[in-house]
């Protein structure tokens, strides 16, 4: 097999090794996992009993078709029950379960996907249109199989099947990879993302090395080949040789080792060597990852992406969750970061983090009806998420942190409606902390540009430096052909920063950063330099992040980086950025 090299984005460090496990578009729509050997005969046997049972919906439907209805009626049923009765039906996917150990529904999407592409190549437009009957009869088996899933998908960590796998996909959405959260799956390749891409964080969350912006990968890697992730570098290796193979090993076992060595620091206070404090918070996607952020030393969460809470929800039919049920995801994180601070944003869904799927996006969904702006454009949503939010917050500290706000009206509309929430709260004699704080995030340059108009209505700020470059420098975080320009050290960005900064230590307020600047250890002693107190960021960077701070000095690093934001060429500020490493 011939070796080949490609190169995309790092979004997610470190090294993985194991086989390719292409998804297509149609096989992200159910679940996916991989079936222990043992149950694989089980799994087969679902798929088979789900077939015979559609063959006896449709031998019903035909016993039952009134004597006037038309002909083609019951040749279309005929149709179906040919094409289930197909070995390429009713025995591929089986093989696809023994071979490959997918659960029952991705069997049979990978299967029905193989086919569909064997259609579009046929010429006669009558058997093409013929594709549309498969797909029908695989959404029949699919109905059947979705009330039947009795398989528990593996857990992490128990070894089920050797070796490991990386997804190889065209892309992923953000709740896709929430879905892979619970799987083993040992690294990610996208044709498309960007550095900042929700899926990039996510990944980055779920601490698995991924590269994304490979641009022909889904196509150019194979079913089973070998692929090595280079998730520093961004490059993906395909059937590496032996010797490439042994190199990444050796790389692979360093990283373990160094990773071990921090952990140590996981007790140490996050100090500088001045002695100034340093406040190392976490950015969490759901309620369970509090668990790792505690691991890590997090002294709180500065960043809970409530939207995704929200998202994914489609594909089981569910719509937004309930008041009740947002309280318990909530109350379920104040209560594991034990009296820690949790700071909660509200939803910000659009663009790259639709509701749903299949929702009708804008034509610059960046620009559109995200975050802030969706939910006072939905207030009885908005108010449901905020009462869910208040009552979460009598069980522990509880900040609340609204997105992409811009406009002072925005601002003081969202503020009457925590005030409204707050009113229907008092209304039920539910307990609530009545001074619970306020703050916004910074991440469009308008804010950024006239900070009185924050720091005179709220109580903190967190810098959202991810879509703060993505508006600043007109580039879409989610855009492979432009994330060669998505600088975080662009002299507009880091001014941007500094004047955020600044403003809240004037005004006394908090200013953290929740975009993975945060969690760059390049740039740690940038964001200390500039006089950044409160760092919130993945678990998994936690503690590197905390190794620079220790060796940081306050007194060195300032005056170099008043010379950093006064300088205006790009080399210069790399050069100078990377020479704070050295101070
Ligand atoms: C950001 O924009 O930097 C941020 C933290 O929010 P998100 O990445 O979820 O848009
Ligand atoms: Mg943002």
């Amino acid at each position: 097999m011939a070796s080949f090299t490609l190169h995309g984005i790092p979004v997610s460090r470190g090294i993985s090794i194991g086989r390719a496990h292409l998804l297509t578009p149609a096989a992200l729509d159910v679940k996916h996992y991989l079936v222990p050997e043992e149950q694989v005969e089980a799994e087969v046997k679902r798929l088979q009993d789900a077939i015979a049972e559609v063959h006896r919906n449709l031998q019903e439907l035909w016993t039952e078709l009134p004597r006037e209805a038309p002909t083609e009626l019951g040749a279309f049923i005929d149709v179906h029950v040919l094409i289930l009765s197909d070995p390429m039906i009713s025995e591929a996917p089986l093989d696809i379960i023994r071979s490959r150990h997918y659960n029952a529904e991705w069997a049979l999407v990978t299967q029905i996907d193989e086919l569909s592409a064997q259609f579009d190549e046929i010429e006669d437009a009558y058997l093409r249109e013929r594709k549309q009957d498969i797909q029908q009869v695989a959404e029949r088996v699919l109905k059947v199989l979705m009330g039947t899933a009795l398989s528990v998908p593996p857990v992490p960590g128990e070894d089920h099947f050797k070796p490991q796998m990386i997804v190889v996909a065209h892309d992923i959405s953000p709740a896709d990879m929430l879905a892979f959260r619970d799987r083993s799956f040992v690294g990610f390749v996208t044709d498309v993302g960007g550095q900042n891409s929700h899926t990039a964080i996510v990944a980055r969350s779920l601490d698995i090395p991924a590269a994304v912006g490979m641009s022909q990968a889904s196509r150019l890697i194979e079913q089973d080949d070998w692929v090595i992730v280079d998730g520093d570098a961004g490059v993906v290796i395909c059937n590496p040789s032996a010797l490439v193979m042994e190199q990444y090993r050796a790389r692979q076992a360093e990283l373990l080792k160094a990773r071990k060595r921090l952990l140590k620091l996981k007790k140490t206070p996050a100090v500088t060597k001045d002695g100034t404090p340093i406040t190392l918070l976490a950015n969490i996607e759901l309620p369970d990852d509090c668990g790792p952020a505690l691991e890590a030393g997090a002294v709180g969460v500065g960043l809970f992406r409530s939207e995704f809470l929200f998202m994914g929800r489609g594909v089981q039919g569910l719509k937004v969750p309930d008041e009740d049920e947002q309280f318990e995801q909530y109350r379920k994180a104040v209560l594991a970061m034990k009296g820690r601070p949790v700071t909660i944003r509200t939803l910000d869904v659009g663009a790259d983090k639709p509701l749903d799927q299949t929702e009708h996006t804008a034509l610059n969904p960046a620009l559109g009806l995200r975050a802030i702006r969706y939910c006072l454009a939905e207030p009885q949503m908005f108010l449901t998420q905020l009462r869910a939010i208040l009552r979460a917050s009598s069980y522990g500290k509880v900040r609340i942190l609204i997105p992409m706000l811009a406009h002072a009206f925005e601002i003081d509309q969202t503020l009457a409606m925590i005030e409204q929430a707050k009113a229907q709260l008092r209304e039920q004699n539910v307990k609530f902390d009545e001074a619970v704080e306020v703050g916004a995030m910074i991440e469009i340059p308008a804010a950024a540009l006239a900070l009185p108009m924050f720091v005179k209505r709220l109580d903190f700020l967190s810098i959202g430096t991810n879509d703060l470059i993505q508006y600043t420098l007109a580039i879409d975080r989610v855009d492979y052909e432009v994330a060669h320009l998505y600088n975080p050290l662009h002299p507009a960005v880091l001014n941007l920063i500094a004047m955020t900064i600044e403003a809240g230590r004037k005004a006394g307020i908090d200013v953290a950063v929740c975009g993975e600047m945060a969690g760059d250890v390049k740039l740690t002693r940038l964001l200390l330099g500039m006089g950044l107190r409160e760092f919130s960021m993945h678990p998994a960077q936690l503690l590197a992040v905390k190794q620079e701070i220790l060796s940081s000095d306050l007194a060195r690093l300032v005056p170099r980086t008043k010379r950093i934001l006064r300088a205006m060429e790009p080399a210069a500020i790399a050069d100078a950025v990377e020479q704070l490493q050295s101070v």
